[in-house]
């Protein structure tokens, strides 16, 4: 059996397993800010604990830790993309994101996934195992480490189907935003999913404020079965109410991520389609020119048609953005880097 993952405990939990030891409860607070605002490596460096504490701690309960195997630094825009290893040797990615607002990271929620969408890499060779909170939370706190940057944004879009790992998810969001912890403002959060109708609506009722982002990729639902197994589950009507629920009870508008594939989803009839699922929500479009992956063979529409795309969404009444194509020079779509690894 594994150890207990002192990590992935909220500050109340850290405090009961403190108790348990035989330790006073001021030291739960003391091992929770060494673990998650200053972000220690191991139990050694923590000073103001006894030698003999940090001793037991790192023979009964080892930090969970991810070790960094590649990075690549884009000599375009200062993007870095990381793979880490975790404890058991899986390969997860992880990148870093300079904005004028801030620094962003996205970070991965499992190890491959299984939603089997057909332009993304990540699916590629199924789901190998879910993330725990910790080793979501490690993601950030390497890179934090290893850039020496401030981190201010949030986005859990790499590999993996958050929602599909929805405890784990739950409990890094909760660690993540807490006051005695990094204490991300909830806001500067995202978490997207392809749409797992059933979750969205227990997230909904977290009491978090945190932004939702669809994967939605397709205005009807036969289009959006053809690339997205998910959308056999539910039906495009389904998560237009989940999305409605989601932004009456947490108030944040919601974010629709489109992946336009050339004559896949790109005509102007798809632009009208999305408009009209897009403007009843006042949803945020966020369009995104698919990523070739060599398996897929789908193709990006060219800029011109990018642009018209956006100004018939505009022309709708809707609020568009491009995605900005960071670290083209170093590694394209998410799950690329892992996959050559895995592959070779
Ligand atoms: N499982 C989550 C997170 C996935 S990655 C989700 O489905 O939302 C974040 C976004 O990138 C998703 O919208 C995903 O559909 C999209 N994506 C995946 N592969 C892509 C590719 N090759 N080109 C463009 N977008 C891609």
């Amino acid at each position: 059996m594994s150890s207990p993952d002192i990590k992935s405990m909220l500050p109340e939990e850290l405090k009961e397993l403190v108790l348990e030891i035989g330790q006073p409860a001021f030291r739960a607070k003391q091992l929770f800010e060494w673990i998650h605002v200053r972000r220690a490596k191991e139990y050694a460096g923590m000073t103001n604990l006894p030698a003999a504490l940090r001793d037991q701690l790192e023979r009964d309960y080892p930090l969970v830790r991810a070790s960094v195997r590649d990075r690549q630094v884009s000599a375009v825009d200062g993007t870095q993309k990381f793979l880490f290893e975790m404890p058991d040797g899986c390969l997860v990615e992880s990148v870093f994101m300079r904005y004028r607002f801030g620094n962003s990271v996205c970070i991965s929620s499992q190890v491959g996934c299984r939603m089997g969408c057909s332009f993304c890499a990540s699916t590629l060779h199924g789901l190998v195992r879910s993330l725990t909170a910790s080793e979501m939370l490690e993601q950030i706190y390497a890179i934090a480490r290893e850039t020496g940057e401030t981190i201010s944004h949030i986005v859990v879009m790499g590999m993996g189907e958050p929602l599909d790992n929805y405890e784990n998810l739950l409990r890094f969001l909760r660690l993540l935003t807490c006051p005695e912890g990094m204490h991300l403002s909830q806001r500067n959060v995202t978490v997207s999913t392809c749409g797992i109708v059933p979750n969205i609506y227990r997230l909904a009722e977290e009491g978090l404020h945190i932004t939702l982002a669809l994967s939605l990729h397709a205005a009807t639902d036969a289009q959006r079965q053809k690339i997205m197994p998910i959308a056999r589950r539910w039906s495009i009507e389904e998560l237009m109410e989940a999305c409605r629920a989601y932004y009456r009870a947490t108030g944040r508008q919601i974010t629709f991520e489109y992946s336009l594939i050339r004559d896949v989803n790109d005509s102007e009839a798809d632009a009208a389609g999305l408009a009209r699922l897009a403007r009843p929500l006042q949803a945020h479009v966020n369009l995104i020119p698919v990523n070739p992956v060599r398996e897929s063979g789908f193709r990006h529409p060219d800029r011109n048609h990018v642009q018209a795309f956006k100004k018939k969404l505009e022309n709708h009444g809707v609020n568009v953005s491009i995605r900005r194509a960071l670290g083209r020079d170093i590694e394209g779509a998410c799950g690329q880097l892992r996959n050559r690894y895995v592959t070779s």
